[in-house]
């Protein structure tokens, strides 16, 4: 208790981070064999067309059913496997699997990519080699980065990145606005896809500053000929707004929860479709 005087407050902190570095510790090594025991699962959450309320892809998102522990998620062990270097054999497994999930989909297939993995010099050339293999069409895959990718050695992700652009791959910056997203990352690197974070979206119906900034990312990225995906859509009256404001994809739990390939929505919800295809839009800026 902090009442109890700093020495104890102290203790105690200590104490909780003891167990934290225990718990990442145990984690980290049970990462080792989960990818060969198959506890991973690459479940799949609809992107939505604003305009005709049609299920236009996936994004994968990485579960994993830890035989003790239940399912954790990504949050709590992304965070170990980039520490550890295990996101590297990580990553390749969800490449793989997207590719094989791909034959069980229709549409498109986004994944994310860890700064770690990104970098790492034999991803482009693993990439190749595993689309080669499988036959999957690169044009059906999207990777999701975010802007940790790019803040040093702009040299290098810049090469990376047109790199896969020339392999056919459509290249997305995840959770935009959050951290530091300078706008000139927007005419630097040849992003198809911004995702607007989910945390603007939750702040819609809130905050009237959240509506004047969401329309402005839209009309900037739009501007620039990007595609515009809203994350994080629970309410319909977030999902119009977006419609309406020109957001060209919608993602979220109104639309669609993550879920394993067989059990995931092949359409969405008829009311809901109907009302977005209803939506007047916006006249755009540009
Ligand atoms: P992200 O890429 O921004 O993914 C969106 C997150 O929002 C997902 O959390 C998704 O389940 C959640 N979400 C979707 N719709 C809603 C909604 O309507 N409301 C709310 N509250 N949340 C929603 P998840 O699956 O826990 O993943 C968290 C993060 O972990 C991801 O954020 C991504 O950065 C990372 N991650 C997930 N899978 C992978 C992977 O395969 N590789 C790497 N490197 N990172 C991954
Ligand atoms: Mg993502
Ligand atoms: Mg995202
Ligand atoms: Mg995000």
């Amino acid at each position: 208790h902090a009442k109890n005087g700093g020495r104890n407050a102290c203790r105690v902190f200590k104490c909780g981070m003891n167990e934290l570095i225990e718990k990442r510790r145990i984690l980290e090594a049970d990462l080792e064999i989960a990818l060969q025991r198959g506890e991973f699962e690459l479940y799949l959450q609809p992107r939505v067309d604003a305009a005709s309320a049609s299920i236009i892809g996936y994004e994968g998102l990485l579960r994993w059913f830890h035989p003790k522990r239940g399912m954790i998620s990504p949050g709590d062990f992304i965070p170990v496997a980039e520490a550890s270097g295990k996101i590297i054999k990580l990553g390749e497994w969800v490449l793989a699997e997207a590719c094989r999930l791909l034959q069980q989909v229709d549409g498109r297939i986004s994944v994310n990519v860890s700064s770690l993995q990104f970098r790492h010099s034999d991803f482009v050339t693993n990439l190749a080699e595993l689309l080669q293999r499988t036959g999957a069409d690169p044009r059906r895959l999207e990777l999701e980065i975010t802007e940790s990718v790019l803040i040093d050695d702009d040299k290098r992700a810049v090469q990376i990145l047109n790199d896969l652009k020339e392999m056919g791959l459509d290249i997305a910056l995840d959770d935009f606005g959050t951290g530091y997203s300078s706008l000139s990352y927007l005419s630097r690197y040849p992003f198809d896809t911004i995702k607007i974070d989910r945390s603007f979206v939750s702040n819609l119906g809130l905050a009237e500053n959240a509506q004047v900034i969401v329309r402005t990312i839209i009309d900037l990225g739009a501007g620039l000929g990007m595609k515009i995906v809203a994350e994080g859509v629970e309410h319909i009256e977030e999902a119009l707004f977006l419609a309406q404001s020109g957001c060209h994809e919608l993602q979220g739990y109104l639309l669609g929860k993550p879920l394993k390939v067989d059990e995931v929505a092949r359409e969405v919800d008829p009311a809901i479709a109907t009302r977005l295809r209803n939506m007047p839009r916006r006249l755009p800026e540009f």
